[in-house]
């Protein structure tokens, strides 16, 4: 029998290859791979492989482009994507509290990605979105990464959270049946008022003037008065139709507070190790961001030379090199591990906690590329954002409790030269 999120699936890609030349994977779920039984068109490929014990859990990897239509990544399209705000799968009752924030400075967090992965088997999964966070800080990275280690001794603060939100096929917000991708489309009821700076996270604070503007945080409101919400505020108060060309429309946020938006493409690792890969994708460009010089990435390996981390690393690049523009592996099979960077700096088993709602285990189920920070268009000066990888764990069961949003675990590996930082 057909699961329901593969018809889901199946119908979502039907009419994305009808309208567009290009049949892109970016709307097929990663969770597709998983499992082998998948998205359409993969099947075959996995049937021989069945009897193979030891073969390795296939990769998904995501890579980003530009939206081809405007309206293509909101949240009733389901969509994968990076950057811009997040389209939140339950538009209610999104995350609050200091769960929002940065764990070291407080300050709200900046939106990096969202996954869209439903679970076949998993009725209360059938939709069901990752979404990932984080400080812009270095400094409050670098303190993350330290942080990430204390999990046996209680709750440490962090700069990186990824959240999970799940729904059964049935629910208040989307339609049962999919999307059809013809403009029609239409959630079914309207999300909770966002913050008018960030656009990310709900706007419970008001504007004591003129009661319209809303806001996530204090710090919001601030940069948004300093930015011209000052004289903006007394024509909100003497004309209720001014509101409309005054404050940002919902879904809409000024680019220079977010990160640039991009929608996620898939595709199977296996899909690059033939020849027939192009020549963009030359290994010269492997983990090279702009700024970062080749001396600078010799150094990092200088540190390390004789060590074990050069190996390491030697395998993570050769391994990235088939198509080095990857900025995101997903796999949530059984045997599936993370690629890492080095090998200092590796949980072991007893360093990923438990999920914090059902008490079962977490599994790896995707890890984020340095490649992002490029894309995002993120500078090499001293206090940018930087990592080797940020590894997700999620709740093997992908249990489903009271809170809409719930937190996972991610791993920050960050390079040798970031981590002596002081
Ligand atoms: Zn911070
Ligand atoms: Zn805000
Ligand atoms: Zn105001
Ligand atoms: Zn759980």
């Amino acid at each position: 029998m057909e699961s329901n999120a593969e018809k889901f699936r199946g119908l979502t890609i039907t009419s994305l290859d009808e309208e567009d030349d290009e049949p892109e994977l970016s709307h097929r779920s990663p969770s597709a791979s998983a499992g082998g039984g998948g998205g359409a068109g993969y099947e075959d490929e996995d049937e021989d492989d069945d009897e193979e014990e030891e073969e390795e859990a296939e990769v998904t990897l995501g890579f980003l482009e530009k939206p081809k239509h405007p309206g293509l990544l909101l949240r009733h399209l389901f969509p994968s994507k990076a950057g811009g705000i997040p389209a939140w799968l339950d538009p209610v009752n999104l995350p609050s509290g200091n769960s929002r924030c940065c764990g070291f400075c407080g300050e709200p967090l900046q939106f990096v990605l969202q996954i869209y992965a439903p679970i076949e088997d998993n009725a209360a999964a059938f939709h069901r979105t990752l979404f990932m966070f984080m400080c812009p800080s270095m400094a409050c990275l670098l303190r993350d990464q330290h942080d990430q280690w204390k999990h046996r001794q209680g709750n440490p603060c962090r700069s990186v959270k990824v959240f999970r939100c799940q729904l059964p096929r049935s629910n208040a917000f989307y339609s049962s049946e999919p999307p059809k991708h013809n403009g029609s489309d239409k959630p079914l009821c309207p999300g909770a008022p966002v913050c008018h700076w960030c656009g990310t996270w709900k706007g419970d604070k008001i504007c004591g003037s003129c009661k319209k503007a809303r806001y996530c945080s204090e710090k919001h409101q601030t940069l948004h008065w300093l930015s011209g919400h000052k004289s903006d505020c007394l024509q909100l108060i003497s004309s209720s139709e001014a509101s409309s060309s005054i404050m940002p429309a919902v879904g809409k946020v000024p680019a220079s507070k977010s990160w640039p938006e991009y929608e996620i493409a898939i595709d199977y690792e296996g899909a690059f190790n033939s020849d027939s890969c192009d020549e963009n994708n030359s290994k010269s460009l492997v983990m090279q961001r702009p700024g970062k010089p080749d001396d600078m990435m010799q150094s990092w390996m200088d540190q390390f030379e004789a060590d074990a981390d050069n190996k390491c690393w030697a395998s993570f690049q050769e391994r990235v090199s088939g198509a080095p523009k990857q900025v995101l592996r997903y796999c949530r099979e059984e045997n599936a591990k993370p690629l890492w960077a080095l090998s200092a700096g590796c949980p072991s088993n007893a360093d990923i906690p438990s999920c914090s709602y059902c008490r079962g285990s977490l599994c790896y189920e995707f890890q984020i590329m340095p490649q992002l920070l490029y894309y995002f268009g993120v500078k090499n000066e001293p206090d940018s954002l930087d990592w080797a990888t940020i590894v997700v764990y999620t709740c093997k069961g992908s249990c489903d409790q009271n809170v809409s949003y719930k937190e996972e675990f991610a791993w920050v590996q960050l390079y040798p030269t970031t981590t002596t930082r002081p």
